[in-house]
């Protein structure tokens, strides 16, 4: 795990990329169906970026999130992180699900120190990552509590402390918000951005909500319906921390819908069916 991107570079010199996809193809052949769920796609992200990335239901956005986590493997093209192709998992790019995967007969402590139990550690460094995981999603009071006995947000931060415990360099966000009512969602969105400053951890933030897309991005890339590709992409040039109600937001958010809806009709009120 070599960490040659030092912390403070200058501005002006764009690092090189954390992850590369170049030219990536993915198709599922069953008895029943041939999809191809990705064609010709390619980006770059580069070292603690937060992307967001929207596009319609079906267009290939969790297939992608799998082919960076190393779950599974392009047909075609590469996907390159820190220069080297993806072949498995790793600790390096942890996927955050919208259903948390919580395990119930663990508690918040227990099920956030998992991963890190795997790889063996123990005795206080254990303690102090997982303490500090839990104070990143503001779960401490929480520790001693079970999956049953959280909200839907609760288990959700629960979920992001356990994939930070291990200090990914990057994280993976599938819809993560999409299943939590708004006013959790709010404060999750918030807290993800102040969580993410404080560890400028790279993170790929997949939503269906184009204003969520605008508030916590630096990026959007709009994909096309499948296959999947990248239609477009929004720099998003506003100060932190932003606020969903602005108008700066609203009018950008704007620009994004307007672009994914040259697809078939599909709007963040209805595109949430996505598997
Ligand atoms: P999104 O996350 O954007 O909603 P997905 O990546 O889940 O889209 O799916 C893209 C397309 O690929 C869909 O048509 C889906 O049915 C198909 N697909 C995804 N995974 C598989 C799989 N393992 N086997 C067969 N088809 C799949
Ligand atoms: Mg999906």
């Amino acid at each position: 795990m070599t960490h040659s991107t030092p912390t403070f570079q200058p501005v002006l010199e764009r690092p090189e990329p954390i992850l590369s996809i170049q030219g990536v193809a993915r198709r599922f052949v069953t008895n029943r169906h041939d999809t191809t769920a990705l064609s010709s796609l390619s980006f770059d992200v580069y070292p603690g970026e937060f992307v967001c990335i929207v596009g319609p239901s079906g267009g290939g956005k969790s297939t992608l999130l799998n082919l960076i986590a190393g779950l599974d493997a392009p047909d075609d093209g590469a996907v390159l992180f820190e220069g080297a192709r993806v072949r498995r998992a790793s600790q390096e790019r942890i996927v955050v699900f919208q259903e948390p995967a919580l395990f119930p007969w663990l508690n918040v402590r227990q099920n956030v120190e998992f991963g890190l139990k795997l790889r063996g550690v123990k005795g206080p460094a254990l303690r102090e990552a997982v303490d500090r995981s839990l104070e990143l999603v503001h779960l401490t009071r929480f520790e001693h509590a079970y999956t049953h006995e959280l909200s839907g947000g609760m288990k959700q931060r629960a979920q992001l402390a356990r994939a930070l415990t291990v200090q990914p360099q990057m994280l993976l966000m599938d819809e993560p918000f999409a299943a939590l009512d708004a006013q959790t969602r709010d404060v999750l969105q918030l807290e993800l951005q102040d969580l993410w400053a404080k560890t400028g951890t790279t993170i790929i933030f997949v939503t269906h909500n184009v204003r969520e897309a605008v508030l916590l991005g630096d990026r959007v890339l709009v994909m096309t319906p499948a296959p999947g590709r990248i239609k477009a992409e929004i720099t998003v040039d506003l100060p932190r921390p932003r606020n969903l109600e602005s108008h700066s937001v609203v009018d950008l958010a704007a620009r994004v819908r307007a672009e994914l809806q040259h697809g078939p009709a599909e709007s963040e009120e209805n595109g949430g069916a996505s598997a």
